[in-house]
């Protein structure tokens, strides 16, 4: 079948690196097939590489089964198109000001499009809102090739494949959670702020948070739209901004505006900021790096006798570790068997 924008033909599922645009991988790519293959690939190498390796991932069957399934089957909608059926990678600049968190890849969205929020509605709301915040060159994401960029800006989901009835286990979860952390850990040398869509982007960024040893504060920080907690990474001080999720059910229900969006991006973005001759105000020419704040100091790592899976000393590694959400047997057990995410379509 042939690609909507390209027009080559694909499989569906699509091989690796037989030209979908933006497929970062290759047919060499090393495959994961189990946790411990995930915790290892994501241990290394940069941003290509991370993405390049999440996205021909193998590591959960079950979902493994279900996004290909559903790549074979399609919806009625986009029968002649091909899907892509492979776990989603990261979308955006490989050092951004802004990481955006979402949830997991819709099975008609991001499944089929293979790029993070494309093809269905809650992309159009937060492709447009990043558009109207300066970190993207369109407002529209209609499929990969479509010419969108994110500019000082880079999406990132705790799930990278779609779950059946947009659930993933606990495990499942915790099997994908090293390539969240790993997006995190390289983007902090120039990150500034976080922008968590609903309660399980946020709890999935304070677990990466503390998987890797960040100073997170105590209590910990609840979700709620416009939530805000200053999270402690070895290059300084990153905020953490809650905003309700851009799911079809919120947006349809008024639960969340354009205007609270644009207010919960402009505070994980420091406030307005400048723009350049394109209109983009993420990374753009002639200005320095941000300077990290005098603050930041109290947030550096003295030693404490224990030291996180990343090798980061914190101080408060020894109350910290034990208390990851997503990371430990403790943890799982704690969870529900299985945490709904919002409606078919409606993320990324
Ligand atoms: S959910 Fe994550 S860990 Fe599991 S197969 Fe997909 S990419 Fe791999």
């Amino acid at each position: 079948m042939r690609h909507p924008i390209t027009g080559q033909d694909f499989d569906s599922p699509v091989p690796p690196g037989t030209g979908w645009p933006g497929d970062p991988a290759d047919a060499r790519t090393t495959v994961a097939h189990s946790a411990p293959d995930v915790e290892r690939l994501a241990a290394t190498g940069g941003v290509h590489d991370l993405d390049a390796r999440s996205s021909v991932c193998r590591a959960c069957p079950r979902l493994v089964e279900w996004r290909e399934q559903v790549a074979r089957e399609k919806r009625a909608a986009f029968a002649d198109q091909p899907y892509w059926g492979r776990p989603v990678a990261s979308l955006g600049d490989v050092a951004p000001r802004l990481l955006v968190v979402g949830l997991a890849p819709a099975a008609h969205g991001a499944n089929r499009t293979g790029r993070m929020f494309t093809g269905d509605r809650s992309g159009d709301w937060i492709h447009a809102a990043l558009f109207r915040a300066g970190f993207a060159t369109q407002p529209e994401s209609v499929h990969a090739g479509d010419g969108l960029e994110l500019v000082g800006a880079r999406i990132v989901a705790p799930v990278r494949c779609a779950p059946p009835g947009n659930a993933p286990t606990p495990l499942e979860r915790h099997t994908c959670a090293p390539w969240l952390d790993r997006d995190l850990e390289l983007a902090a040398p120039t990150l500034t702020g976080i922008l968590a869509l609903g309660g399980i982007g946020w709890a999935a960024t304070v677990g990466a948070a503390l998987r890797l040893g960040w100073t997170v504060p105590r209590p910990r920080p609840k979700f709620t739209h416009g939530a805000e907690a200053e999270l402690g990474s070895p290059h300084g001080p990153i905020r953490l901004v809650g905003s309700y999720h851009v799911s079809q059910q919120n947006t349809f229900t008024r639960r969340l505006t354009e205007p609270m969006l644009d207010a919960a991006l402009a505070r994980a973005a420091g406030g307005p900021r400048r723009r350049d001759d394109r209109g983009l105000a993420g990374v753009y020419a002639g200005e320095a790096p941000v300077a990290q704040p005098a603050e930041a100091s109290h947030l550096k790592w003295p030693k404490c006798g224990f030291e996180s899976r990343r090798g980061y000393r914190s101080r408060n590694d020894h109350r910290t570790a034990p208390q990851e959400p997503w990371g430990t047997r403790r943890s799982m057990r704690a969870l529900t068997p299985v945490t709904r995410l919002p409606s078919e379509g409606t993320h990324p």
